[in-house]
């Protein structure tokens, strides 16, 4: 199926046509996280945006080679390029080695990113297994004219490279802007411009993660790991680099002129980036309180939470904002979010129960199978297309309501709907059904009310009750209509 997409480049500002560097297929880079707490709202944004995308680009035929990386060296306190190193920060806190801090946050990271039920990148490099690249590039940086060494630390000169190439191209600035707004920072001693920025630190004493280098003892700047791994994995020129507003500047614009330094091109043939999170329309942060892991949303334990908050739930949450937009978290968003889930997913169950006669699609269906189609391929749209599906519930839920039959048309392009593109390209799994032994779990739940069909036919009431209770007691719920009985989870 021949489906052009757009996708909005955030170095051109506009919607481009989607054409990839191989036919057929598509090198994906995304920014991973730096392991050194808890996952929280903040991961699971681009965790799922980048999700849809290689689960969209997978429905249309394409092969995907999804690459994220796994931060844990180089990246300091505040995005500067002195201080000290995160990681490094919360092992000394801990008293323990600081790849068990990676080890121990990298597991769970995964473990989240799981059950928001993203697909698991292809292939999850580490900054700390890739010094031997980043030393390479730099030495090229260096060659090239583009960096300098300053007491055992090599340093990106950013007034050289503007004079060939724009620094501040990709973010939308220039650096005579960002001189006359500069202010003048503690720790910059060795280099020539604030605007410099590391690609090698010589290691003070104290300093644990270390590596041999031409220049000194010490370890990478953390914008390097990215155009390292990034070129190692997918080639010197790739489709798609992902990541979060807030990974725009400096780090992609690092990156960004690191590769034009070293290798005469940007080396990325679309840049996306997913807007940011706030919570009750602000942002978050550790100092105001809103800070929300994951694990907090999944158990309700924030205090600015009523209840838990499913991982699926969370996940059509963010879905129903384009990911370009902003998205404002709150206590009453989320519960509404909770309602339009499951009424889409008991519609799905639904449509599995509805009966069928012969028959072509309607018209009006088949609009709706394209209106998705359009709205996913124009730069991902997810609203409009949970829009589209809305319809299609209304639909599945008005053929219930009469107990009438649809045509066998209808009947596949509703499942399209509900299974390919709600399950598959959104990726929300039925909570309620989720595991291999879904199909196992309903038939006994119908069996049980079978049992307790007959247990009322025959009179024998505290049979049937005691069915409908334990079953209650095990979150069925049990609702006796003029029909029959109708269940849900
Ligand atoms: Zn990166």
């Amino acid at each position: 199926m021949e489906k052009e997409i757009l996708l909005y480049n955030t170095l051109s500002r506009t919607k481009e046509k989607f054409k990839t560097v191989t036919p057929g297929m598509v090198g994906l880079y995304v920014c991973g996280p730096t392991v050194y707490g808890d996952a929280h709202l903040g991961h699971a944004r681009p965790g799922i945006t980048y999700d849809v995308l290689v689960r969209l680009l997978l429905h249309l035929g394409y092969k995907v080679r999804y690459v994220r990386n796994i931060t844990d060296v180089g990246h300091m306190e505040n995005d500067a390029d002195f201080g000290e190193d995160k990681i490094e920060k919360k092992a000394r806190l801990e008293e323990v080695e600081p790849m068990e801090i990676v080890q121990h946050f990298t597991i769970r990271y995964h473990q989240a990113m799981k059950m928001l039920n993203t697909l698991p990148p292809n292939i999850e490099p580490r900054a700390s297994g890739h010094i031997i690249e980043q030393i390479s590039l730099a030495k090229n940086i260096l060659e090239k004219g583009f960096a300098y060494e300053s007491n055992g630390s090599v340093y990106f000169d950013v007034e050289a490279y503007n004079k060939k190439y724009l620094y501040g191209r990709l973010s939308g600035r220039t650096l005579e802007d960002m001189i006359s707004n500069s202010r003048v920072l503690e720790g910059q001693e060795d280099k020539k411009s604030p605007f410099d920025f590391a690609l090698w630190k010589k290691a003070t004493p104290e300093h644990i993660m270390r590596w041999p280098s031409p220049w000194s003892e010490g370890f990478p700047g953390w914008h390097l790991e990215c155009s390292a791994m990034s070129s190692k994995y997918l080639g010197e020129t790739f489709d798609i680099h992902g990541g979060g507003m807030d990974l725009l500047f400096p780090h992609h614009e690092c990156e960004l002129a690191q590769n034009n330094a070293a290798r005469g091109s940007g080396g990325v043939n679309y840049w996306m980036h997913n807007n940011m999170i706030t919570i009750n329309g602000q942002k978050m942060g550790k100092s105001l309180g809103n800070f929300i892991t994951l694990e907090e949303l999944f158990t309700g334990s924030h205090k600015i939470l009523t209840q838990p908050f499913s991982p699926m739930t969370i996940r059509f949450f963010i879905l129903q904002a384009h990911y370009r937009s902003t998205l404002d978290f709150s206590n009453e968003a989320l519960i509404a979010a909770e309602k339009g889930y499951k009424r889409m997913m008991q519609a799905g169950r639904d449509l599995a129960k509805l009966k069928t006669k012969e028959g072509e699609a309607s018209k009006e269906i088949r609009d709706l199978v394209k209106g998705v189609y359009i709205a996913l391929c124009d730069d991902m749209n997810t609203p409009i297309t949970i829009a589209h599906l809305f319809d299609a519930v209304k639909i599945v839920n008005i053929a219930k309501d009469k107990g009438s039959s649809i045509t066998k048309g209808d009947m596949e392009q509703l499942n399209f709907l509900f299974n390919d593109i709600a399950k598959e390209v959104l990726g929300l799994a039925d909570e309620a059904v989720v595991g291999d032994n879904s199909a196992v779990l309903e038939g006994v739940i119908e069996l049980l009310l079978e049992i307790r069909k007959e247990a009322k036919s025959q009179k024998n009431f505290a049979k049937s009750d005691a069915i409908r209770d334990k079953l209650e007691g095990l979150g069925v719920n049990v609702k006796d209509t003029k029909d029959g009985t109708e269940w849900a989870l």
